[in-house]
């Protein structure tokens, strides 16, 4: 028996609803998404999680690309000067930071950093590229990993030392121009969340306390997991001119006058993944939106000894026709019973399962089984094309409407120390109030119950919603959206 079979016959054992992290732990080893690394602090991507995240990546890619961003590729090591040239960076870092200091047995004579982030390299060779106003806007992004050495429990895509990521960085003639790719960008990763993770996301700004190192504005889209918690899942910088100053970013404008850039960054990691894992997955493993799942369709025939033939005729001409339009499988092995098959596809997450027994032969049919609430519907064989992409547009849209409700159920507005206390205590999600801009205020809260702010409106000229500070009654300069987060 192969390592495989050990897993499904074990199935989850854990519930959704009781020890979520453990659930989460299980949902991603038994789905074969990935496995913990020898080190504390990393996982291995199998190659089913590897293909998901392939699907995110090339969706993503496509809305850059089309919107005028060429993919390059820089060092994974970073000189130790080029770092320190950006004070906030190294100093916003720093703690986080792994270097190496040997080649073999001979100490380097400068440390190199594993990036934590490449501001510090690709922002120079940005500067050597442009050179008048005519070189800019310039957008560059990468696909890599880096490494950011945190003292955290493993969670894989949520916590991990090393992720996967793409990191944009443009220049631009003015802060307008510079402005306008923060939001793009985000607004770009709002559509993934919602057309490609059936995930609904919410825009916002983070607190100046809690910025990108060195940003002037750090724009962020927040997802509500089930269990309450809020996943920063994309942020999107706008850097105004420190870093374009102190990488010697400049440009002549129309006049021949020498102008300095402003710059952006923006990025968006595996932890894409996990927001997607634990939104939809169920008690049963793994439930995957049909826009990234590896298999959409898994035909499952089922026969016996004296129809086996036209049953296995029927299907594999079947999953062959629909090959041409979706992802498909058959699942014709010969060792195993439909009901270990149905159990092993719905761990792995395929949205949709085909049975074709003796019945559908005769009838000219097939039976369609969804995979997030079992819904049966009998197709026929004709029209099996139509059937299979209604099934999956409805699989889509399922998924999308329990997690909005997650979120809409789980907003709400508290004034006051103890009502926000209560009401983040009994339903998670995110507490609305109005806040004084001091740091203080969040640390209050922060150290009662481990929730801070998360989101403050993108626009900064908005109204609060209370008049004054929901912790200290100081006048409100503007709302906060107060949540635990991951
Ligand atoms: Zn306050």
């Amino acid at each position: 028996m192969s390592d495989t079979d050990d897993d499904q016959e074990l199935g989850i054992t854990e519930s959704k609803a009781g020890q979520t992290g453990k659930w989460y732990a299980e949902v991603v080893q038994k789905a074969g998404l990935a496995d913990y690394a020898p080190m504390g602090g990393f996982i291995v991507t199998r190659p089913r999680g590897y293909a998901i995240w392939e699907r995110l990546q090339e969706n993503l890619d496509q809305m850059f690309k089309d919107d005028g961003v060429q993919n390059a590729y820089f060092p994974a090591l970073i000189p130790e000067s080029y770092l320190e040239q950006e004070a906030e960076i190294v100093e916003g870092f720093d703690p986080e930071v792994a270097w190496v200091t040997h080649a073999g047995t001979e100490e380097l004579e400068e440390r190199l950093a594993f990036r934590p982030t490449s501001e510090s390299i690709i922002t120079p060779y940005i500067s050597q590229w442009v050179r008048s106003h005519r070189d800019l806007p310039m957008r560059v992004n990468q696909w890599c990993s880096v490494i950011r050495w945190e003292a955290t429990d493993t969670k894989p895509f949520f916590r991990t030392k090393e992720f996967l990521w793409q990191e944009g960085h443009t220049a631009h003639r003015d802060e307008a121009g510079a402005w306008e790719e923060t939001t793009t960008r985000l607004g770009q990763y709002e559509k993934l969340y919602e057309e490609v993770l059936a995930i609904p996301g919410m825009t916002g700004r983070k607190p100046d306390h809690d910025k990108f190192p060195g940003a002037e504005v750090t724009t962020t889209i927040e997802a509500l997991m089930p269990d309450g918690k809020s996943v920063q899942a994309g942020t999107s910088h706008y850097l105004g001119t420190r870093f374009a100053e102190a990488y010697d970013l400049y440009y002549t404008d129309e006049d021949e006058d020498e102008q300095v850039a402003h710059t952006t960054s923006w990025g968006l990691s595996w932890r894409a993944l996990g927001a997607l894992i634990m939104t939809h997955s169920d008690d049963q493993g793994l439930v995957l939106p049909p826009t990234l799942a590896p298999e959409q369709v898994v035909v499952v025939p089922i026969w016996q000894s004296e129809t086996k033939d036209e049953v296995l005729d029927y299907a594999a001409e079947l999953a062959a026709e629909l090959d041409a339009e979706f992802r498909v499988h058959l699942d014709d092995r010969d060792e195993r019973n439909p009901g270990f098959k149905y159990n092993e596809w719905e761990l792995k997450g395929v949205p949709l399962r085909i049975e074709i027994g003796p019945n559908e032969v005769e009838d000219g049919e097939a039976t369609l089984v969804q995979r997030p609430d079992g819904e049966r519907t009998v197709a026929d064989r004709d029209a099996i094309g139509e059937a299979v992409q209604d099934a999956l547009d409805d699989v889509y849209a399922k998924l999308y409407a329990a997690a909005e409700e997650t979120v809409e159920e789980r907003i709400h507005e508290a004034h006051g120390r103890n009502e926000i206390l209560g009401t983040l205590g009994r339903h998670g999600g995110y507490v609305k109030t109005g806040w004084c801009g001091d740091e203080a205020c969040e640390t209050e809260i922060k150290d009662q119950i481990a929730a801070e702010i998360v989101m403050l409106p993108l626009d900064e000229d908005e109204e609060p919603v209370h008049e004054t500070c929901g912790v200290c009654g100081e006048e409100a300069t503007e709302t906060a959206y107060f949540a635990k987060n991951y």
